[in-house]
C-alpha cells in the first residue's frame, strides 16, 4: 500500500515537471519587424470609396436578375479611377460581371499571388432602419456608411488604391499579380470567382498563394488575450443540408396511432440534436493554439501548452459556448420543420432540414453516414437537401512563402496585434481556387468588435475611415513583402 502510495507521488511530481517543462518551452510564435516608411493614403482614397458604395450592386439570389446598370456603373467607375491600373494591367472582363486584371511580374518562374474580393453585397433590408442610408457612402468624419463598407467593396478599393500607388512609383512585381474581383460571392460564386480559377487552371497558370476576405484583425473576440488578434482563416467548414421525410397513414386525431409521420420526425430531430457528432482539433485549430496559446496568462497557457493531456478539459471549453463549438464540431442546425394541415387531422406527411456545417478532416459522406445511424429508422427518408454540397476547403499550411508574407505585413501595420491562423466558419469565393492551390489565406484588413460583426449582412455597415487607410497600406506592404 505504502509503495503504491509513494509511486503515484512520484508519478504526480512526474507530470507537473512536464507539464511546467511543456508550458515554459512553449514559445510565442510572434515576431518583430521594423516598421517601414508609412505611406500617405489621403482624403481622395476616402472619397472613392464612398463613391464605390454608391453603386447598388445587390445579389438577390442564385438566377435572379440584378441591377446591371449598377453593376456596369461600377466597372466603369473602377476605370475612370484608377487609370494606372488600367493602362498597365491586363483587364478580362469574366461572365460579363466579374474582372480579372493580370499584373505581369518580372520573374515568369515564381508561381503568381491572387488577391481576391468581390463586389456584390447582400440586400440593405429595411432602409428605414438604417441611420445612414446603405448606399449613401455617407462620410461623417470617422466612418464611411453603407452596404460593401466590410463586406467586401472596401477591400477591393483598397487593393485598386495600392495597385494604383505602386504603380505611380514605378513598381514592377517579381512574381505575376493577379487581382480577382467577383460579382457574384454572395450567391455562390459559381460565375465570377469560379469561373476565374477555372480559367487559371486551364491557362496552366502556377498560382503559389490567393488571399482573400475571410478574417480581420478582431478587437475583445478571442477569450483571454487583451491585445487585437488577428486571425488568417487557413481552412473554410463545409455545407451540407440534409431533407429527412415521411409518409405514414394519417386519421383522425380523435383516435391517434402510437405514431405518425409527425411524431417520427420530430423524434428524428431531436435525437440528431441530442446526438451531436464528436468534437476534434482540427489543423486549423491546432495552428490556432499553437499561435495564441502563449500569448496567454499562464493558468491558461498551461492547458494550451499540454493539449496531450488537457485535450478533453479543451474540447469542453470550447463547446461551451456556441463559437466555440462551432470551431471544434461539425454544427448540427435543424432549420426547417413541415407537417400539418389542420388541428384535428393527423398528418399523412412530415418532414425537416437540418444544416449541417462540416469541420475540415470529415466530408458529406460522414455527415449523411452520421444521420442515417443516429436517425435509425427505415420508414425516413434521408437525402441531400439542396444541389450545392461544399466540401471543407483544404487545410493552407502555416509554413509556406504566402502566410509568412501575410503574416510579416500584418505585424508590421498592426503591431499591436497577435498574429494567428485559424478555421474560418463561413464561406467565401477562395474556395473555388483550391483547384489552383493548396495554399489559401483568408483575411481582410479590417478592425473587427463583434458588434461590427453583426453590421456585416446586417444594419447600419460602416467602415471607421482610419481602419480603411491602414488596410490600404496592408496591401501596399503585402504586395512588396510577396516578391
Ligand atoms: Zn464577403
Amino acid at each position: 500500500m505504502k509503495k503504491l502510495f509513494r509511486f503515484l507521488v512520484w508519478l504526480a511530481v512526474v507530470l507537473v515537471i512536464i507539464i511546467v517543462v511543456k508550458t515554459l518551452l512553449f514559445k510565442s510564435l510572434q515576431q518583430d519587424f521594423s516598421s517601414p516608411e508609412p505611406v500617405v493614403f489621403g482624403d481622395e482614397s476616402v472619397n472613392r470609396l464612398s463613391e464605390a458604395v454608391k453603386f447598388p450592386t445587390i445579389s438577390y439570389a442564385v438566377d435572379s436578375p440584378v441591377d446591371t446598370a449598377a453593376f456596369m456603373g461600377y466597372m466603369e467607375f473602377l476605370g475612370d479611377k484608377y487609370p494606372l491600373v488600367h493602362s498597365k494591367l491586363k483587364r478580362e472582363v469574366i461572365n460579363g460581371l466579374s474582372m480579372l486584371y493580370t499584373w505581369e511580374g518580372s520573374n515568369r518562374s515564381a508561381g503568381a499571388l491572387v488577391l481576391m474580393a468581390h463586389y456584390d453585397v447582400v440586400p440593405p433590408g429595411d432602409t428605414a432602419l438604417w441611420e445612414k442610408g446603405p448606399f449613401s457612402g455617407y462620410n461623417d468624419g470617422t466612418y464611411i456608411w453603407g452596404r460593401g463598407t466590410l463586406d467586401d467593396k472596401a477591400a477591393m478599393i483598397s487593393v485598386l488604391e495600392a495597385t494604383e500607388k505602386l504603380l505611380s512609383e514605378g513598381f514592377t512585381p517579381e512574381r505575376t499579380v493577379y487581382l480577382s474581383f467577383g460579382h457574384d460571392e454572395e450567391i455562390s460564386g459559381v460565375r465570377g470567382a469560379g469561373t476565374i480559377a477555372a480559367t487559371l487552371r486551364e491557362r496552366g497558370v502556377k498560382v503559389d498563394f490567393v488571399l482573400d476576405e475571410g478574417m480581420a484583425v478582431t478587437k475583445g473576440m478571442v477569450p483571454m488575450i487583451k491585445k487585437p488578434v488577428a486571425l488568417i482563416g487557413t481552412s473554410e467548414k463545409g455545407y451540407i443540408s440534409v431533407r429527412l421525410s415521411c409518409g405514414m397513414p394519417g386519421g383522425h386525431s380523435s383516435t391517434p396511432e402510437k405514431e405518425s409521420a409527425l411524431t417520427l420526425i420530430a423524434g428524428a430531430v431531436d435525437r440528431l440534436n441530442k446526438n451531436q457528432m464528436k468534437p476534434q482539433l482540427s489543423g486549423p485549430v491546432n495552428d490556432f493554439i499553437r499561435y495564441v496559446g502563449p500569448e496567454m496568462p499562464f493558468y491558461a497557457k498551461v492547458i494550451f501548452a499540454n493539449k496531450w493531456l488537457f485535450k478533453k478539459l479543451l474540447l469542453g471549453i470550447y463547446t461551451g459556448s456556441a463559437s466555440g463549438n462551432a470551431l471544434v464540431r461539425t454544427t448540427t442546425a435543424p432549420t426547417i420543420i413541415s407537417s400539418g394541415v389542420k388541428d384535428n387531422v393527423i398528418p399523412v406527411t412530415a418532414g425537416a432540414v437540418v444544416n449541417f456545417r462540416i469541420l475540415p478532416g470529415q466530408n458529406s459522406g460522414d455527415v449523411l453516414d452520421h444521420v442515417k445511424r443516429t436517425v435509425n429508422d427505415e420508414r425516413i427518408i434521408i437525402e441531400p437537401a439542396e444541389d450545392f454540397i461544399n466540401e471543407p476547403a483544404p487545410f493552407s499550411p502555416s509554413n509556406t512563402t504566402g502566410f509568412r508574407a501575410i503574416f510579416k505585413t500584418i505585424r508590421e501595420i498592426y503591431p499591436e496585434a497577435v498574429v494567428a491562423p485559424t478555421l474560418t466558419l463561413s464561406a467565401s469565393d477562395s474556395r473555388h481556387f483550391s483547384q489552383v492551390t493548396n495554399n489559401i489565406y483568408r483575411f481582410a484588413p479590417l478592425m473587427m468588435t463583434s458588434e461590427d460583426m453583426a453590421r456585416v449582412h446586417g444594419l447600419n455597415e460602416r467602415t471607421m475611415i482610419a481602419d480603411y487607410l491602414r488596410g490600404i497600406s496592408f496591401y501596399y506592404r503585402l504586395l512588396k513583402n510577396s516578391q
